[in-house]
């Protein structure tokens, strides 16, 4: 079958490999859709960042190349040995985190956590820009029937982004500034918009991405047409608002989220830095205010999926173009590199 997998920092490629089958424990998948993701990007581009090269990864024993892909969705086609409760035919989506469940983050529930954390379609294992896909059963989530197969391309991204606005002090009818709407921004935009809340700013140069946000209800505003934003959002809020995501991984953006969170505020960052970010405290101190980290998720794809099903996390508002498996490198990859109003493509070997 064919694969997309990763060989060095710019050298990806679709490889031959052998044919998935379902192992003990695991089920054989035909993937119907895979969205590429930022941190695909960041691993052709500048990586390995995640993807074992010289030692083998703790939990799969696995080096490069490995196949890439960890957001997708597809169809069950084979059941492996002590399996049960799946069946042929079954439409899944794959939570891709692996754990250890021994650690001290396994054995608390904050998988997300855990030191030897590992992605499916990054650690080994096997990926979803791959026709098929051997994938152990714990990953899997059934989808409800009104949520498509593209969709479930993005339940990953997605929750990525629903998770954040879980762990933050968020309440309904809050009013919120998300710094960045690319991908996950955009995904915190309909996640914020899922949960209640009032006003909602979104902060973006492109004016691409912009127009995509205005098109889920936020409030744009681009700074290079706006100057003072911080000031802008503290004046039409009443001292701030009352939560800021960070998105853009932009040092002197860091400081802006803080700055424009009310008295008792709360910046929540949800960007991977490669670099230190310098902030000035008395920005936290003096008004009380806190910043807090979050990474990937942990519970939270089943609530993404009912949120799909009630009408959430639509297709057209998040994905840019689809492409097949064969062209992945020049019009996935290149295309999200090159062209600045692509925000999310999706891949099949099937479907496209
Ligand atoms: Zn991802």
């Amino acid at each position: 079958m064919k694969a997309l997998r990763w060989h060095a920092q710019k050298d990806i490629r679709v490889d031959e490999v052998e044919e998935a089958t379902a192992k003990p424990g695991c089920v054989k998948l035909k993937v119907h859709w895979c969205g590429i993701c930022g941190t695909d990007l960041h691993e052709y581009e500048g990586g390995p960042v995640f993807i074992p090269t010289d030692k083998p990864h703790p939990l799969t024993g696995e080096t490069a190349p490995v196949t890439l892909g960890h957001e997708f969705a597809g169809e069950i086609l084979e059941i492996g040995e002590g399996v049960e409760g799946w069946n042929v035919g079954d439409r899944v989506v794959v939570e891709p985190l692996m754990f250890n469940p021994k650690s001290r983050a396994g054995r608390v529930g904050l998988y997300n956590l855990c030191d030897d954390m590992g992605l499916y379609g990054l650690s080994g294992m096997g990926g979803g820009f791959s026709e098929y896909a051997c994938v152990p059963v714990d990953m899997l989530h059934r989808m409800p029937e009104n949520v498509s197969y593209e969709q479930g391309a993005l339940v990953e991204p997605a929750a990525v982004a629903f998770h954040a606005v879980r762990r933050s002090r968020f309440k309904p009818g809050d009013n919120v500034a998300v710094f960045g709407a690319g991908p996950i921004g955009l995904l915190t935009i309909e996640s914020l918009k899922a949960a209640g809340a009032n006003k909602i700013y979104a902060i973006e140069l492109s004016e691409e991405r912009c127009a995509r946000a205005e098109k889920l209800g936020a409030t744009v505003l681009n700074p290079a047409k706006v100057d003072n934003i911080v000031d802008l959002i503290v004046e039409e809020t009443d001292g701030g608002v009352d939560v800021a995501f960070e998105v853009t991984g932009v040092a002197p953006v860091l400081q802006q989220a803080i700055d424009s969170t009310k008295m008792h505020g709360e910046a929540i960052v949800i960007s991977v830095w490669t670099k230190p970010a310098p902030i000035q405290p008395n920005a936290l101190l003096l008004k009380e205010r806190s910043m807090t980290g979050v990474f990937a998720y942990c519970n939270v794809f089943p609530a993404v999926l009912n949120l799909m099903a009630q009408g959430y996390f639509k297709v057209d508002d998040f994905v840019t173009d689809k492409v097949a498996l064969n062209d992945v490198v020049e019009k996935g990859f290149h295309a999200l590199l090159n062209e600045k109003d692509q925000v999310k493509i999706l891949v099949s070997a099937h479907n496209a």
